[in-house]
């Protein structure tokens, strides 16, 4: 593709759990264009998606996964997940990356070092990261993370919105706060230690208020939450204090500002006939607390509800245009859509 002016590298999308369940992406291609879903190929470099955070999510058995879809009002807890199902469905969503890559035929590249990132996105390929949403997955015998690391794996988020045996995530909740349940377990400390030592990102969102401090206090990398908003202009659970913005702030780390309009909207509903201005207000102001330079983009594309005059990825250059009216110049922009990214992942994975 085209090197956009704005490429835009981004915190999270579900994409790859569209892809994998019939049920939730309708057996969509990600390198066809279709009229369901947030992101494949074609539209992705229309709308000038330089690539992101690829998420593996293990919805819980049973159940309805969306993810961050989860609409207001539904039970706030989601059961612990039995690790060995974890596993295997974690092996088979990381199969469909690599399968991914490989039938993209070289315009999408799964990427392992700054170096790689930087690469693509200046030939416009598009960048995909490795995370994996919950450390269930994990073994509690460490070597584990060195395994899925040899593969490709450069981005960790210690929990999803449940419990494992690493720490707490915060259940959906509005009006609510991210201050429920208890810190890092000891082994959840030693997973922030191993992830320190490979370089491998440790993703703060999801995890609780405490978790989010043992984070802070035991990790030697910048702080990055990939997909939240702001607590102060939406009672969101999921969303972050001040004082939890500011810490990734002091650690030269990065927000991805989460797109997802229950998170974005006063009301906490998920309505997606939200103008742009309520997304712009949550940048503003992180940008006003902590500084442009750890502000960035964290969509939750293809599992969340997208604000309706963005739609899906290939609306990405009115979000830009909007963004542009507001204020933003060029080298604001520039930061925002994928130099903050690349600044923290070239200090993060060393
Ligand atoms: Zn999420």
């Amino acid at each position: 593709m085209r090197r956009p002016e704005f490429p835009v590298f981004d915190g999270h999308n579900d994409t790859l759990l569209d892809l994998h369940d019939p049920k939730r992406g309708g057996g969509r291609s990600f390198l066809v264009e279709s009229d369901t879903g947030h992101i494949d190929l074609p539209r992705a470099e229309r709308g000038g998606f330089a690539g992101g955070f690829f998420a593996v999510f293990v919805p819980p058995l049973a159940v309805d996964p969306s993810d961050d879809a989860v609409p207001t009002g539904a039970p706030p807890a989601n059961p612990a997940l039995d690790p060995a199902y974890a596993r295997s469905f974690t092996e088979d969503v990381i199969a469909r990356l690599f399968l991914l890559e490989k039938e993209a035929a070289g315009r999408f590249k799964v990427v392992r070092t700054a170096d790689e990132l930087d690469r693509c996105l200046a030939d416009g390929i598009m960048a995909a990261v490795l995370h994996v949403e919950g450390a269930e997955a994990i073994h509690p015998d460490l070597g584990a993370l060195e395994e899925f690391y040899e593969i490709g794996l450069r981005s960790l988020g210690i929990v999803w919105s449940r419990p494992n045996i690493y720490g707490e995530g915060v259940p959906f909740m509005f009006p609510g706060t991210p201050d429920v349940g208890a810190g890092l377990t000891g082994r959840g400390l030693e997973l922030v230690r191993e992830c320190n030592r490979l370089g491998v990102l440790v993703g703060l969102s999801h995890l609780n208020e405490r978790g989010f401090w043992d984070v802070a206090e035991h990790s030697n990398a910048p702080l990055v939450a990939t997909h939240a908003a702001v607590h102060a202009l939406s009672r969101s659970s999921r969303n972050l204090m001040d004082e939890q913005l500011r810490a990734v702030g002091e650690t030269d780390g990065v927000v991805g500002v989460n797109f997802h309009v229950g998170f974005l909207r006063e009301d906490g509903q998920a309505n997606p006939d939200t103008p742009l201005e309520v997304l712009i207000r949550h940048i503003d102001y992180m940008v006003d607390l902590i500084g442009i330079e750890h502000v960035a983009f964290g969509s939750d594309f293809d599992g969340a509800v997208m604000p309706g005059r963005l739609g899906d990825v290939a609306g990405l250059p009115l979000l830009i245009e909007e963004l542009r009216k507001a204020g933003y110049d060029d080298a604001a922009l520039h930061r925002l859509t994928h130099e903050n990214w690349q600044r923290v992942l070239r200090v993060t994975w060393k």
